[in-house]
């Protein structure tokens, strides 16, 4: 089916064409057969790289061109950005893009002018909940990589998500993007939407597993020439020989490390001066970024063409390493399996290394078929590569049958909704009453049997009974015989986007502050208090921390606002000790200890840091609303810290950081220069500054200042990134 026969306003098809695109792939072709140019919901299961996304495009701008709006949901953030850079490419058709990643009690009312938003579905739901009025304008919705409803963490947001926005509007139209999985039927028939299988690809895919010298193919075998001191740099080796790129998926980020680092070794040797050069400048750009080992570790690897990549990376390291093995000049990367969650990232040859992976409950085990296919989809460009490989590995003989048996020639399993749980329904259930989605038991009810849960698994009653009770308990809820009704906590509970576990706990610490007499140190009982919270995931209690923990909650004994559980309560003092190792870390920041001594004294990468200090800034916000709310002593106090763990700086410096492109390094090093707050910069000679911080950066801060007399730089100030604002 031509781009040119499709009914869609002319100039996308010119859009489209002008890009290359002039042929539906088969896939795409049956959707549209299915009428979902026409309006009709689509759920379109199938492989990675098979043109997906473009459905969701083409539905999105057809609607648009019709005076709608159309909102797009991704699991991630990261791919939240990716998305939104490609939207933008839609500005000559008249379409504008927005992205939404602020904060979560914000209604971002400017995306009221945007045509399509991109979101993740924890951002959708907490404008659902902050009531954005432009939700109800929408007429399409996309759900990208809509399988992770099986997810535990995030899957019951998403169904909750889309039952909410399908109730706001019933002719919304539902375009879900799903990997193969076991039964896409039953999640087509629940969102009423036309279903389109299929295992077409691009470019040929052979699945296969690694045993003694050759690949196994199910028909097929490949003999692996070039030896190597193990099996994954022999099968590296093997395809950069033949000039592809390989990704390694390993199941932690330290094997994922070590990975990189032997084949960096090994693999030097074998490129050309060219390629070299080509490293020397990635390392180069990793460089202007490294502040920790981690980043110095990535960058000796990144000199020999291999990297790294997992979430313990920042940002501005990964969006590195994503573009240089785009560009080819970078030939490795060993990841965990983050990567494959939905990154376009393809590579000739997908190793994966570990098909098991570390479960609290039940040790190392086997993971999901459904996990194997996505790593395994990435083999492949589709235009560059003449066919992708992707490959296991088996120690022995019996491992080959079984690899070949469990993976390579298994279906992906059935998806099944999370939903069904007391954790997974307290904010749900929650919101629903706080936005007067429900205003009965009845309607509460009515309401979730359109969730996926009810649609698969049945009944949720029992589940939504246990959690009325918990949320009238803890005043959030007042019920009554015929209503339910929020609470001023419950609705503001809702609108902070928390766990209302989080905020009674929140709640119960700020009444036992209103009855301290004696002083206490504030900072380490606010820190404690909302590391102790569900919704900041405590810093595991290694042997070695028991020590010094002890120790540090001696001294603290007397700051602390949650009750000191009793050392013969095992699990509870446990997950007391690991809210004060939490608490510790924020403490350092806070402090201005630097990110490496934090990381290297905790053994974390600085991505945790920074995704631990998000969610501690957003829970120490929240404990700052729901003080004020009660009148609790502690208002000003959590204010103020929430802003110091925004930045990562002490008391003093607060005045100093208000100013733009000065964060933590640059605001100590003015105040230690003797400029302790902006009056005190007000007058001072722009190069006596800019011998402390360089000409533009003096000179920004100084018109921020009012000051007539210095040059403006239009210029994005490159160093910002590293070190000032984190956040
Ligand atoms: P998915 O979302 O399934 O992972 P994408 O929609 O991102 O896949 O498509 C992968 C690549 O294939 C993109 O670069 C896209 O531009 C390209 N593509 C999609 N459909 C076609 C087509 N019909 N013809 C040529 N290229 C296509």
């Amino acid at each position: 089916m031509k781009i040119a026969e499709l009914d869609l306003p002319t100039d996308i098809k010119d859009f489209y064409e002008a890009s290359g695109i002039r042929e539906l792939y088969p896939p795409q072709a049956e959707a549209v057969k299915k009428g979902f140019l026409d309006g009709k919901s689509l759920l379109a299961a199938i492989p990675t790289a098979s043109g997906k996304t473009l459905l969701a495009e083409m539905a999105m701008l057809k609607s648009i061109a019709a005076g709608g709006k159309a909102l797009y949901i991704v699991p991630l953030k990261a791919l939240a950005s990716e998305k939104f850079e490609r939207f933008r490419q839609f500005e000559g058709l008249g379409v504008r893009a927005g992205i939404s990643t602020g904060d979560y009690d914000s209604k971002d009312e400017w995306l009221k002018d945007r045509d399509i938003i991109v979101a993740t579905s924890e951002k959708t739901d907490s404008l659902l909940r902050n009531g954005a009025p432009w939700l109800s304008s929408l007429t399409v919705v996309v759900a990208d990589e809509v399988h992770l409803i099986d997810s535990a963490n995030r899957g019951p947001t998403l169904e909750v998500t889309l039952a909410k926005l399908k109730r706001l509007n019933p002719a919304l139209q539902i375009i879900a993007l799903s990997a193969t999985i076991g039964n896409a039927k039953e999640l087509a028939d629940w969102m009423k939407a036309q279903l389109v299988v299929s295992e077409w690809r691009p470019t040929e895919l052979k699945e296969g597993v690694f045993f003694g010298r050759a690949i196994n193919f199910s028909n097929d075998k490949r003999v692996i020439k070039t030896p190597g001191p193990d099996d994954v740099q022999a099968l590296v080796s093997d395809t950069l020989a033949e000039g592809g790129q390989c990704i390694v998926f390993a199941n932690t980020r330290k094997s994922s490390e070590s990975i990189a680092q032997k084949l960096a070794k090994s693999l030097s040797r074998k490129m050309t001066e060219e390629e070299k050069a080509a490293f020397l400048e990635v390392k180069q750009q990793v460089m202007r970024h490294a502040e920790t080992d981690t980043c110095a570790k990535l960058a000796a690897c990144v000199e020999h063409g291999v990297a790294f990549h997992h979430a313990g990376l920042k940002g501005e390291h990964r969006h590195i390493i994503e573009n240089a093995f785009r560009k080819n000049t970078v030939k490795v990367i060993a990841c965990t399996p983050t990567l494959a969650a939905g990154l376009n990232l393809p590579a000739r040859r997908v190793i994966i290394r570990d098909y098991r992976r570390f479960d609290v409950n039940y040790g190392n085990v086997p993971i999901p078929v459904l996990e194997y296919k996505q790593m395994a989809g990435r083999a492949g460009r589709p235009g560059l590569d003449p066919y992708g490989e992707a490959v296991l590995i088996a120690k022995n003989y019996d491992e080959l049958g079984e690899l070949m048996e469990n993976y390579v020639l298994s279906l992906p399993e059935q998806i099944t909704s999370k939903l069904g749980t007391e954790p997974a329904m307290r904010a749900h259930v929650l919101s629903a009453i706080a936005t007067d989605f429900c205003g009965d038991v009845i309607g509460l009810n009515e309401f979730m049997d359109t969730t996926f849960y009810a649609h698969q698994r049945g009944d949720l009653s029992a589940v939504i009974d246990n959690v009325l009770d918990f949320l009238e308990a803890e005043r959030m809820i007042i019920r009554t015989a015929d209503r339910l009704r929020a609470t001023e906590l419950g609705r503001l509970t809702s609108r902070l986007y928390i766990d209302p576990l989080s905020a009674s706990i929140i709640v119960r610490a700020l009444e036992a502050s209103k009855k301290r007499q004696e002083p206490y140190n504030t900072e380490m009982a606010l820190l404690q208090l909302i590391a102790s919270t569900p919704d900041v995931k405590s810093l595991y209690l290694r042997r070695s921390d028991y020590g010094w923990i002890i120790k540090y909650t001696d001294e603290h004994i007397s700051d602390f606002l949650t009750d000191v559980p009793d050392v013969g309560d095992e699990t509870d003092f446990e997950a007391f000790l690991s809210s004060v190792k939490t608490a510790a870390l924020v403490d350092m920041w806070v402090n201005e200890k630097n990110e490496e001594e934090m990381t290297a004294f905790y053994n974390i990468g600085p991505g945790d840091v920074r995704n631990l200090m998000e969610t501690c800034v957003w829970l120490m916000h929240s404990t700052a609303e729901i003080s004020h709310l009660l009148k609790a002593p502690l208002t000003r106090e959590a204010r103020e810290l929430a802003v110091r763990i925004d930045y990562g700086v002490s008391k003093e410096l607060m005045d100093l950081i208000e100013l733009e492109g000065v964060g933590r390094v640059r605001a100590r090093r003015l105040y230690e220069a003797g400029y302790k707050n902006r009056e005190a910069l007000k007058h001072v000679d722009l190069q006596v500054l800019a011998a402390l911080m360089g000409e533009k950066v003096a000179a920004k801060i100084l018109s921020q200042l009012g000051r007539k007399d210095v040059p403006v730089s239009t210029e994005p100030d490159e160093e910002v990134m590293g070190q000032s604002t984190l956040f």
